[in-house]
């Protein structure tokens, strides 16, 4: 097959080898690696068939300069960073990688639930630090027949309220868009008030997509509704919390502590204010990154990408499955 036949695939961002194995195994298709997530690729939009992406901007200004482009594989699931509509106007799928990471993420949470319960951070320094006096304060506490509340039953909220449980804790579900029988059989307490729920939880965990109906869903009044010893974790998407308002939540006192994967600004700016406090745990949106899960992203993505050029995507991981329709 002579190079102007092939399909351009462009990875744009580092990403596992096994996914850009699968793509050079084709000889259908003609690979680019950009790993800089930041390097202008506006030259090569022209061309492009295929395009995977981490987090960067995929917007109609985009696309006008990619007229050949038949997909755009997310390297993930959040897709806050895309716009749908101008992509379904054009009728490319925008794929994610489904269930890939809902494992990493859950065990990410339950990782940060843990250190804030356990006080990880002042523990490595007290021990480092000869402080064994940090023995006699016990101020660590324990998930066992702690209340959680879970925002969100997808895909990582569901894995989330299933460790929870095996913790041995009482776990509350807020989404309203999941039948209520799904969370009940699996002996989950499944929540209509948010307001109530949360003066009950000694942890909330957030696991809903960023939109217009989620940005700042938890705020002032929501953080002023908990108990000023429950701990907030996000793992989903930073503006889904009120950041300025969760600062003040944190140094006054009215919540304990949270532990925090995702920020307003990533990376946040090197004076955020939360970083001068010493009730939050930290992580660089790494949740969903551990090195199974980069293989299994990187694979399905790539084979989104083929699937879309062979006519054969999975409709799970189509965001807009609406130009499915419309290519059958
Ligand atoms: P999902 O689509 O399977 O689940 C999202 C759930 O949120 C759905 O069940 C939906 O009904 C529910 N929901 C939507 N709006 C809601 C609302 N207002 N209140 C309560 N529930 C609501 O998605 P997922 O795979 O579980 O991922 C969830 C989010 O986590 C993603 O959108 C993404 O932004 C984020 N994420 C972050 C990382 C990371 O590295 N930190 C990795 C993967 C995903």
């Amino acid at each position: 097959m002579s190079d102007s036949d092939k399909k351009n695939v462009l990875v744009w961002g580092h990403i596992h080898h096994a996914g850009p194995d699968l793509l050079n195994g084709r000889n259908d298709v003609s690979l680019e690696i950009v790993e800089d997530v930041t390097a202008d690729i506006g030259d090569r939009l022209a061309t492009l068939d295929g395009i995977i992406v981490r987090t960067q901007r995929i917007d109609a200004a985009v696309l006008e300069r990619a007229p050949r482009l038949a997909v755009v594989a997310r390297h993930g699931v959040g897709f806050d960073a895309v716009d749908v509509p101008a992509l379904s106007q054009r009728g490319i799928p925008l794929t994610t990688v489904g269930e890939a990471n809902a494992l990493t993420v859950a065990e990410h949470t339950l990782f940060l639930m843990l250190t804030l319960a356990k006080q990880g951070l002042a523990y490595d320094a007290a021990t480092r630090g000869d402080d064994w006096k940090l023995r006699e304060t016990f101020s660590c506490t324990e998930l066992w027949r702690k209340t959680v509340l879970v925002i969100g039953f997808g895909r990582i909220g569901s894995r989330v309220s299933r460790l929870c449980r095996a913790f041995g804790m009482d776990v509350l579900v807020i989404d309203p868009y999941v039948p209520a029988f799904r969370i009940e059989s699996e002996g989950h307490r499944r929540i209509e008030d948010m307001a109530a729920a949360l003066g009950r939880a000694d942890y909330v965990t957030i696991h809903i997509p960023l939109n217009e109906e989620t940005r700042h869903l938890v705020g002032a009044t929501e953080l002023g509704a908990m108990k000023s010893s429950a701990f907030l974790i996000n793992t989903a998407r930073g503006p889904v919390v009120d950041e300025v308002a969760l600062h003040h939540a944190l140094k006054s006192g009215a919540i304990k502590a949270a532990g925090l994967d995702v920020f307003d600004t990533e990376p946040p700016a090197a004076d955020n204010p939360l970083f001068n406090l010493d009730n939050v745990v930290l992580s660089p949106h790494i949740a969903g990154i551990s090195s199974e899960c980069g293989a299994r992203m990187s694979l399905v993505c790539a084979q989104n990408v083929l699937d879309a050029f062979d006519g054969r995507l999975k409709p799970d991981h189509v965001v807009n499955q609406e130009v499915l329709r419309g290519n059958r």
